[in-house]
């Protein structure tokens, strides 16, 4: 895809310009928000009558409004019969470097802030290979881009190399990449050396479950978290690890192919059969797991997402969301051309059993106590998942499949904190506390009590930048 990224750039360096001396004023004074029904996420507790100060990027502050003095010279947000909880973080997407140009309606990062999302991890950076995320991290902490905060890791693993990997692995520690993402292409002895490298460098390492290594392998060499619910699926299916495809496409056809074949007698089964089946097939997977302490991403909206594509084009066509799609792609759907579409091109009738597995293992790692992390795959633009609208999406699955509103929202702040800090050592965002940092979203109401009021937004914090409503929604309008 063609990328033009100077405009978008010039435009955000005359915002910058105008904004610059708001921004610097923003930062030395204080911010104390009053009256505030306080969601800190430390437990399952709603505080009322709450005063939040943030200084810089940090909240130096907590308490009760009768018992916390207020600063001079602060701006103060009333908070009053609203909810003050911390920023969401979607821990599993990707950027792409044409998000900086006018393919994309508004900038993805845009998008995120405007939906309360102030932590994004990208699992990949696309569309130009390289550091770019790591520059556009620096250029939002100091006010010269605005978004969340990045997280990164750097380009994909993806097998196939032309020299052993342990010297990208080390080339990616040095230049200070959050994380390394294995893809599913790696071979037996790419993933050995890629694991034995990371290990001794220290280098936190997410990814797929390669097919030639599987889940055991995975396990034995500690992969340290796993990058979705679905990579579990491949565990259903016996097909030859050994075999080595040349083009990386062939792999993913044949793993496809030979897992939908030998799930196909399923899909004749009632929906009760189905389930008690379902319950014995995921068994094994989930005693494997059990008792591990091994992250996994929840992306259960990409299902979501496929179905409705596969079954419901024209209400998938009209969410309001998918105005922000970039360029080209309702017009792909249209054609039938779209990335699921013609993966599930003769096998459509799996998207829903796909969907129905996946969610299966969601309730079962919840239950055997997985950290699972608010994730949605979102942002590569191929997919119909829109950044930031769909990690309220993920949310509403999230509840829809036994997760308490409070459990929810914990996977994409506190459980995501305590993972990022395996990372990079800061746990440092996901609770309302001094100290952290001032990442906070003000709702109408009360998401405990129903997990769709997280749409309900009046204003985001971001780094102890504010955004208020209508900058939000200015930041929604097409540019
Ligand atoms: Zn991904």
């Amino acid at each position: 895809m063609k990328c033009h990224p100077i405009p978008r750039m010039l435009s955000l360096l005359v915002i910058w310009l105008l904004t610059a001396g708001s921004i610097s004023a923003q930062e030395n004074n204080p911010t104390v928000f009053i009256h505030a029904n306080l969601i800190p996420m430390t437990s399952e507790i709603v505080l009322p009558d709450q005063t939040v100060i943030v200084h810089g990027k940090k909240i130096i502050a907590v308490g009760p409004d009768n018992l916390t003095a207020m600063p001079q010279k602060a701006r103060v947000i009333d908070c009053s019969s609203a909810y003050l909880m911390p920023g969401l973080a979607d821990m599993h997407m990707h950027l792409r470097y044409n998000w900086m140009s006018d393919v994309w309606p508004v900038s993805p990062l845009k998008l995120y802030l405007a939906n309360g999302v102030t932590t994004i991890r990208c699992f990949g950076p696309l569309g130009k290979p390289g550091r770019y995320g790591l520059t556009w991290r620096k250029e939002i902490d100091e006010g010269r881009l605005v978004g969340p905060n990045i997280l990164t890791c750097g380009p994909q693993l993806r097998g196939h190399f032309k020299k052993d990997p342990e010297n990208i692995v080390i080339s990616q520690k040095y230049q200070q990449f959050d994380f390394l993402k294995i893809y599913s292409y790696v071979t037996r002895d790419e993933y050995y050396s890629i694991m034995s490298t990371a290990k001794k460098l220290k280098f936190y390492t997410a990814g797929h479950i390669p097919f030639q290594v599987g889940l055991d392998g995975v396990l034995a060499q500690g992969m340290d978290e796993i990058a979705h619910i679905e990579e579990l699926l491949w565990e259903f299916s016996d097909f030859d690890r050994r075999r080595y495809f040349k083009r990386e496409g062939e792999w993913m056809t044949y793993v496809i192919r030979q897992t939908f074949r030998q799930l196909e007698p399923y899909l004749e089964l009632g929906p009760q059969d189905r389930d008690r089946r379902l319950d014995d097939m995921v068994a094994p997977v989930v005693r494997k797991l059990k008792g591990r302490d091994i992250p996994v991403c929840t992306t259960l909206v990409v299902d979501d997402v496929i179905v409705q594509k596969l079954f419901e084009q024209d209400l998938f066509l009209e969410k309001p969301e998918i105005k922000y799609m970039p360029n080209g792609y309702r017009e792909r759907v249209l054609a039938g051309k779209e990335k699921h579409q013609r993966q599930f091109k003769g096998g459509e009738v799996f998207a829903p059993f796909k969907y129905a597995l996946d969610k299966k293992l969601l309730i079962k790692f919840k239950k055997i106590g997985l950290p699972l992390l608010l994730s949605t795959d979102a942002g590569t633009g191929g997919m119909g998942i829109v950044p930031g609208f769909s990690l309220h999406d993920e949310l509403e699955i999230l509840v829809e499949n036994g997760f308490t509103p409070y459990e929810a929202i914990a996977a994409g702040t506190t459980v995501a904190s305590k993972v990022v800090a395996r990372m990079n050592g800061q746990d440092n965002f996901g609770v309302i506390l001094p100290g952290k940092r001032a990442d906070l979203v003000l709702l109408k109401q009360n998401p405990l009590k129903d997990i769709s009021n997280t749409r309900k937004i009046s204003g985001v914090m971001a780094a102890g930048r504010w955004y208020d409503e209508e900058t939000l929604d200015e930041f929604l309008e097409k540019q």
